[in-house]
C-alpha cells in the first residue's frame, strides 16, 4: 500500500504561528506575508486562546487556536485547526485537555498535540488522550537560543508508541513569535486534491502529510507489512525506526539516497521513516502499523 498518491500534489504549510493578537511580535498581516513570502501554500494562525481574523489572497489560511493547560509535571498546549471562532469563548480554562479535544471536534475541527518534549509531557499522559490527529514532531521555537532545546519529540513518541499510544501522523511546524531563527524553518507538507480547506482537512484526517525541515519524503510504500520502501530527495541518511530497539539495517547511510528499503523485523509493531539530508536536516514520516 502506498501512503501518498501518485497524481496528487504536495502543499507547503506551517499550522503553528503567533501574532500581535497573543504574545508573537508580528501582526496577523505581517505574518501572512512572511510565509506567503517564504513560498508556503498554507497557513494556520494558532494564537492562544483566540481565533485570529486575517484575509489574504496570497495562501490557503485555515483559521486555528493554541489552547493550553497546566497539569502536574506537564504543560499541555493543543492546537485546533479549522476553528469555529466561538471556541474563544467556549473553551473552559479549568476544564481537562481531553475536554478541549473533544470541544475543537465539536466544532469541526482537528486537535494536534503541540510540542510534548517542550511541554514535558508523559507517554501516560499521552497514552490517555482520544481524538488527536496529530503530534508536532518537530517545533522549530523549541531550539536554541529560545528556551534550550526540545525541539524534536521523536525520542518521547517513540516510548509512547511503544508502549500502546495511538500511531498519529506528525506534523512539523515554527510556532513562530519572533520571526527570527525560528519562522520559515519547518513545513507539514500536505497532499491535497486541491488548496481549499475542505481538501487539506480531509487530507490531514487521512493522515496523508508528513513533516519537514528540509528534505522531501515523495512516496513510502508498505508491501504487505514485509517491507518498507521510500523514496525521497537525496539523503545523506535513511533511519528505519520500530518498537523494537535493536534492528540490523535499520540505517541506511550513503551518498544522495532516493529510495531505499527495509525489511520489517518480527518484533516491529510500528516503523517510521526518518530521511537526514546532507545539511543535517530532516524529515519525517507517520510511524506505520506492521504488526497488531
Ligand atoms: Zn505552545
Ligand atoms: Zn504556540
Amino acid at each position: 500500500m502506498k501512503l501518498f498518491s501518485d497524481d496528487m500534489s504536495f502543499y507547503k504549510a506551517n499550522f503553528h504561528c503567533h501574532t500581535t493578537e497573543s504574545d508573537g511580535h508580528v501582526t496577523p498581516q505581517a505574518c501572512v506575508d512572511f510565509y506567503a513570502d517564504a513560498g508556503y501554500d498554507i497557513l494556520s494562525i494558532t494564537d492562544h486562546r483566540s481565533v485570529t481574523k486575517v484575509v489574504s489572497d496570497r495562501l490557503l489560511l485555515i483559521p486555528g487556536i493554541e489552547i493550553d493547560y497546566i497539569l502536574p509535571g506537564q504543560w499541555v498546549h493543543i492546537l485546533g485547526l479549522n476553528m469555529d471562532a466561538s471556541i474563544g469563548e467556549k473553551w473552559n480554562r479549568t476544564g481537562t485537555p481531553q475536554e478541549g479535544i473533544d470541544l475543537i471536534r465539536s466544532l469541526g475541527g482537528i486537535a494536534v498535540l503541540a510540542h510534548p518534549a517542550w511541554s514535558l509531557n508523559t507517554p501516560a499522559f499521552m497514552r490517555s488522550l482520544t481524538g488527536l490527529s496529530g503530534v508536532e514532531i518537530w517545533n522549530s521555537v523549541s531550539t536554541l537560543p529560545m528556551n534550550g532545546d526540545r525541539a524534536e519529540s521523536t525520542s518521547l513518541m517513540d516510548v509512547t508508541w511503544a508502549s500502546g499510544g495511538e500511531l498519529l501522523p506528525v506534523f512539523a511546524n515554527d510556532d513562530s513569535h519572533g520571526y527570527t531563527f525560528e519562522a520559515g524553518v519547518a513545513a507539514t507538507m500536505v497532499q491535497a486534491e486541491e488548496k481549499s480547506i475542505p481538501a487539506v482537512m480531509s487530507a490531514l484526517r487521512a493522515g496523508r502529510f508528513y513533516a519537514t525541515t528540509g528534505p522531501e519524503i515523495r512516496q513510502i510504500e508498505n508491501r504487505n507489512n514485509q517491507e518498507i520502501v521510500v523514496q525521497c530527495s537525496p539523503a545523506e541518511n535513511v533511519v528505519f525506526y520500530s518498537d523494537c530497539p535493536w534492528a540490523e539495517r535499520r540505517c541506511v547511510i550513503r551518498r544522495g539516497i532516493t529510495e531505499c528499503s527495509y525489511s520489517v523485523g518480527k518484533n516491529d509493531h510500528f516503523v517510521r521513516v526518518e530521511v537526514t539530508d546532507e545539511n543535517g536536516r530532516k524529515a519525517w514520516s507517520a510511524p506505520i502499523r506492521v504488526r497488531e
